[in-house]
């Protein structure tokens, strides 16, 4: 089937065959014809089933029919739980807008950069706004946008919305909103405050059901390591010589972990950067957008990562810290083995971890084995492991050198 067939114009044929999006995805063969029809939308879909371009394209289509919107002013306002996904999204809108016959305008609003380019950007008002709720709020309060003419509304990833706190900030968005308009709601699960969302937004939507995507595909295989705590930053630099040059996505506990582990692998030349919330948001988006173009070889990541960041082509992601919830395993080793690709996915198992490993397992119905790796086998036990922590006996934190640093050294080098 082809996207002119579900009722998109043919320059966007052109622009996804460029993409080398040989044919709409399950949601996408769903959501499109309903949205151009007008109708709201209910979709169970998870990053990964090509939701974003679900409802871009559509949205897009319709937006041929706009007049450019006055100053202050948003047509279609897509609300997303983390500023990550606002840049993720702003990028899909981008791309797929590359034949589109009038300039599109897209304005991001995320907090931690900024407010002052945002409160300018929308002078001019816009076609399309990507935007965290918080962050928006404080730009209507400054007067700076006017929600009184959206036409459309996305809510994507609602569940993770109201998992991260924002139900006020969501209820005072949508108060703020017009009477007449379209609502797309996407969700990966739908716990009770997700169907309150539902009935208060949506009216008589159509709903889609995407098979879940933690049937993980086929193509990737899990590989737990049995293995000593302090063992683990050996190990991953073991399994860094073992796949030469290939791009690793390391999953730690904390900020602290992330920074300690980075230090350990620069020591030994390694391409590494970190990814967490101590950083600023400039900082993080350049570092992802790093890693996407394969400019960093090794990302320590909290889970701040794990969700709905896609990463093409990313051949092995790390679990060196178990993550707490069962369900947050399926989304960090999804990362890998996307869109048919080959991926594994290591996860470092300590005496300490082997009930909660068993659970995560048995929670999300998975079979693996457990292997060691000759050199790394275990040498303590889940009791001796607590004592050495107990004594503090856990790894001290370095320091990496700056850019400034390494110019500075091979100047005196040189001198
Ligand atoms: P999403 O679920 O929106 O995060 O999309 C996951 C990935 O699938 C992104 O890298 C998209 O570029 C890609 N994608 C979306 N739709 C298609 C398609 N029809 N064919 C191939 N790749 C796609």
């Amino acid at each position: 089937m082809s996207f002119s067939a579900l009722g998109l114009s043919d320059f966007f044929q052109h622009t996804l065959d460029d993409l080398g999006y040989a044919e709409p995805t399950k949601v996408q063969a769903q959501a499109i014809p309903a949205i151009l029809e007008g109708r709201d939308l209910l979709a169970a879909a998870e990053t990964g089933s090509g939701k974003t371009a679900a409802f871009v394209l559509p949205l897009l289509e319709k937006l041929l029919d706009y007049p450019r919107p006055h100053s202050h002013q948003v047509t279609a306002l897509i609300l997303v739980p983390t500023r990550e996904l606002v840049v993720q999204i702003k990028q899909a809108v981008q791309d797929y807008s590359l034949d589109y016959p009038r300039r599109l305008k897209t304005v991001a609003v995320y907090g931690g950069v900024s407010i002052n380019m945002q409160m300018q950007a929308m002078l001019a008002g816009c076609d399309v706004m990507v935007a965290t709720p918080g962050r928006l709020l404080d730009l209507i309060e400054k007067n700076a946008i006017s929600l009184n003419q959206v036409e459309y509304l996305v809510l994507d990833e609602a569940d993770r919305m109201l998992d991260l706190g924002f139900a006020d900030e969501l209820e005072g968005i949508i108060n703020l909103l017009p009477v007449q308009r379209q609502n797309l709601l996407f969700s990966a699960t739908f716990p009770q405050e997700v169907d309150a969302l539902i009935d208060r937004l949506l009216f008589n939507p159509v709903c889609i059901e995407i098979e879940r995507q933690n049937k993980l595909p086929d193509s990737l295989i899990q590989r737990p390591i049995e293995v000593d705590k302090a063992q683990r930053t050996t190990l991953l630099r073991h399994l860094l010589a073992e796949n030469l040059g290939a791009q690793f996505l390391v999953f730690v506990a904390s900020k602290r972990t992330a920074e300690n582990v980075a230090d350990k692998l620069y020591k030994y030349n390694f391409n590494v950067d970190t990814l967490h919330g101590d950083k600023p948001q400039t900082e993080r988006n350049a570092t992802l957008a790093a890693f996407k173009a394969g400019k960093i070889r090794v990302l320590v990541a909290t889970d701040l990562a794990a969700r709905g960041l896609d990463i093409p082509l990313l051949p092995f992601v790390v679990n060196y810290d178990l993550p707490r919830s069962p369900a947050d395993y399926v989304h960090r080793i999804g990362r890998t083995a996307r869109a048919g690709e080959a991926g594994t996915a290591f996860s470092f198992i300590d005496p300490d971890n082997d009930t909660h490993f068993k659970l995560i397992i048995k929670r999300n119905q998975l079979e693996v084995t457990l292997e060691q790796i000759a050199g790394f086998e275990r040498k303590t036990t889940s009791e001796q492991v607590t004592t050495e922590v107990r004594k503090g006996l856990q790894p001290v934190k370095g320091k990496r050198k700056s850019k400034k640093d390494k110019l500075r050294e091979a100047a005196a080098r040189q001198s």
